[in-house]
């Protein structure tokens, strides 16, 4: 159902963002892939994405950290009917020791690049009369845990910034929306499981059970196919008066 429509997922190139882009392909959509690293390989990502699911699928670097850059990949996608801001970094350390310019990049990778593109794409949604925002927030964009003060505080911002985007698109066929995933089994948290296993000196089951899942109260990693799919349903009929709000795919994180 969104064939001739254009998905942008700005860091697409794996995990969440690679899930949601996969997800509007096989619902039609033609697809920019995003990364800041230009490798050949990301080229072959979108090329075969493309042929999976017959849909034009490219691949456009460009570095989120920076401003100009951000406005670029909308421009250089000339069509962007669906936007969904997924790239994101992470940085764990007290606030007294966290480094400045760690919170710099943060708040400029994780919340700033989201207004950027939706400052160059919204004229194109209203040009075609139509358009779906998808921020992907977290669970830590309605709750907090110590140590990640600039991931947290750029969450909430990126929450707040979807709330106003509706606002001002809220008598279009526009619609803004954050989604809150928990934990995510992405190549980036399957990374840290041997390690955890090693510190904590627990096999993989205990400690993804205890550990790493001991917030998340389904005891389960949600999927990138998952909030692929919530993705798709945001630009569905069936959600066209939900707007400036949170869905939360965290397995009962935030109702704890
Ligand atoms: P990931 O590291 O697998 O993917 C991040 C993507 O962002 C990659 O494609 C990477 O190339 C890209 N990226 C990083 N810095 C960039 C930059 N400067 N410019 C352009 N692209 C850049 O991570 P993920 O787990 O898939 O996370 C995706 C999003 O989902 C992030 O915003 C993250 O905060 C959010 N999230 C993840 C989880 C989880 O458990 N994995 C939970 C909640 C929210």
């Amino acid at each position: 159902f969104l064939t001739g429509k254009t998905a942008v997922v700005t860091g697409s190139t794996s995990g969440i963002g690679l899930g949601i882009a996969r997800a509007m392909a096989q619902a039609g959509a033609d697809v920019v892939l995003n990364s800041f690293t230009d490798n050949e390989e990301d080229h072959l990502l979108a090329a075969d994405l493309g042929r999976e699911f017959g849909v034009a699928a490219r691949y456009i670097r460009a570095d989120m950290s920076k401003p100009a850059e951000a406005r670029a990949l909308i421009e250089e996608a000339g069509a962007c009917d669906i936007l969904v801001n997924n790239a994101g970094i992470q940085h764990v350390a007290p606030i007294e020791e966290f480094p400045p310019e760690k919170w710099d990049a943060i708040i400029a990778i994780n919340l700033t690049s989201a207004f950027h593109t939706t400052a160059v794409a919204l004229p194109m949604m209203r040009r075609a009369g139509w358009g779906r925002v998808i921020n992907i927030a977290s669970a830590h964009g309605l709750t907090a845990s110590p140590y990640k003060s600039a991931y947290i505080a750029a969450k909430h911002g990126l929450v707040g910034l979807t709330k106003t985007i509706a606002l001002e698109t809220a008598e279009e066929d526009i619609t803004a929306n954050a989604i809150c995933p928990g934990y995510v089994l992405t190549p980036l948290v399957e990374a840290q499981i041997p390690d955890q296993m090693k510190t904590h000196g627990m096999d993989r089951e205990t400690v993804v059970r205890e550990v790493m899942l001991a917030r998340q109260p389904s005891r389960k990693f949600a999927t990138p196919e998952q909030i692929g799919g919530t993705a798709v349903f945001l630009c569905s009929a069936a959600a066209e008066q939900i707007t400036g709000t949170t869905i939360s795919v965290d397995g009962g994180w935030t109702a704890l």
